[in-house]
């Protein structure tokens, strides 16, 4: 598939499947090479790392946990503001070694607030794992560890991303196309 349409868009494939196995399968090594005696906790933020961590996960060797959490939007009724909670913590993780699972940093605010939520848990250390990366959108004052792959600053569909909710189950990733 050339092209895929979602709702009012058109797409056309950007990154087929196989690339994106190539980047898991580096990520998954150097993940491998600096666990050495770890037993980290895999901490994947839903909705869109569903896929990237199932596939990751199948290539860590050593032993290793998994937990999925996520932000909810919702709006204060006092303050009429919007406020994101972070849902599905619910494990120990003081002294623990974690590794954040994103499917895409973009500006990186949500993974600097997640670091900002989990320094209050006191791990022992937290590393982040994406499979895609927008450098020319970042914004973040942190370090990304494992980086799939860099990408230019386009909307894109796919592999556990969506646009309004459809397009996560396709295999490859698609890029919004601005003339089709
Ligand atoms: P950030 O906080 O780094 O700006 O954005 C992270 C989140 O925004 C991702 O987890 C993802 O849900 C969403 N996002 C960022 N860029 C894209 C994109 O190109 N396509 C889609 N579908 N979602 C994106």
């Amino acid at each position: 598939m050339k092209k895929v349409t979602l709702h009012d868009k058109t797409f056309a494939l950007s990154i087929p499947h196989i690339d994106i196995q190539r980047a898991i399968d580096k990520v998954a090594a150097q993940i491998n090479k600096d666990m050495g005696g770890e037993t980290p906790v895999f901490l994947g933020l839903l909705n869109g790392a569903f896929m990237f961590a199932a596939d990751l996960l199948k290539q860590i060797e050593g032993p290793c946990e998994i937990s999925f959490i996520k932000y909810t939007s919702y709006t204060g009724t006092r303050s009429g503001g919007s406020v994101s909670e972070l849902i599905g913590l619910n494990r120990e993780l003081k002294g623990r070694t974690v590794i954040i699972l994103e499917d895409i940093i973009d500006t990186g605010l949500t993974v600097g607030k997640l670091l900002n939520d989990l320094a209050t848990k006191r791990p022992k250390q937290i590393k982040i794992a994406t499979l895609l990366y927008k450098p020319d959108a970042f914004k973040g004052n942190y370090n990304i560890d494992y980086i799939g792959m860099s990408i230019p600053n386009d909307f894109i569909v796919g592999y556990g991303l969506d646009y309004d909710d459809l397009g996560r189950n396709l295999k490859d990733i698609y890029t919004l196309c601005e003339i089709c």
